[in-house]
């Protein structure tokens, strides 16, 4: 199995870190021809609009675009859960998406007074207890369509109920970043989407 991370900006090393203590040699993509090799792709936490420019500039907006649309498995976390979305509130005028998910996002909602945080989020389809979730800058999902599948939400404070974890199809996204806090579970939750997606070779 060849999942990729999108390399062009941000936690790319963790992720690539967390899907190796999955046991999975992932690789990072930065060209076409680098996602013409793989089955799945990890679309890092960052910076949404710099990760549209690059994405532009190295040609992968079309690419990836349609490899989602033909059914490869991507995760988003945080960033890349902006990058997933159908709809992105308060982003760049000229930010571009890989689409994907029907979903309306809106960009550093938790406010921009608060960076950082810490909350637990409970994930239906994933066993273990709650997540002790990290969110920096992260986006919250405003409105989903009839196939996206809410898997998690803040558990409790001043953002309890925030939709914070969804699934469509092969698509997955988190606006926290499990790659920074070594519990290894969203990942392996998408490591056997990949598997399950993957055909009989
Ligand atoms: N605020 C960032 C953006 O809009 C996302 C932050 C993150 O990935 N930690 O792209």
């Amino acid at each position: 199995m060849n999942i990729g991370v999108l390399a062009l900006q941000g936690d790319v090393r963790e992720h690539l870190s967390a899907l190796a203590e999955s046991d999975v040699l992932a690789r990072p993509v930065r060209r076409p021809e680098e996602l013409a090799g793989v089955d799945a792709l990890v679309v890092p936490g960052g910076e949404s609009t710099t990760m549209s420019n690059l994405a532009i500039n190295f040609g992968l907006l079309d690419p990836i675009r349609k490899r989602i649309a033909d059914g490869m498995p991507v995760y988003g976390s945080c960033a890349g859960m902006i990058m997933l979305a159908s709809t992105v509130l308060d982003g760049r005028p000229d930010q571009e998406s890989f689409q994907g998910m029907e979903m309306t996002v809106r960009r550093n909602a938790f406010g921009r007074q608060v960076d950082s945080f810490e909350a637990d989020v409970a994930i239906a389809d994933i066993p273990g207890g709650d997540f002790h979730a990290v969110f920096i800058r992260a986006p919250w999902v405003e409105q989903v369509g009839p196939d996206v599948q809410v898997l998690g939400r803040v558990a409790s404070g001043a953002a309890a109920g925030r939709i914070v974890a969804v699934r469509q199809g092969n698509l997955l996204a988190t606006a926290f970043h499990p790659e920074l806090t070594g519990d290894l579970r969203v990942h392996r939750y998408f490591v056997e989407m990949v598997r399950q997606a993957a055909p009989a070779r």
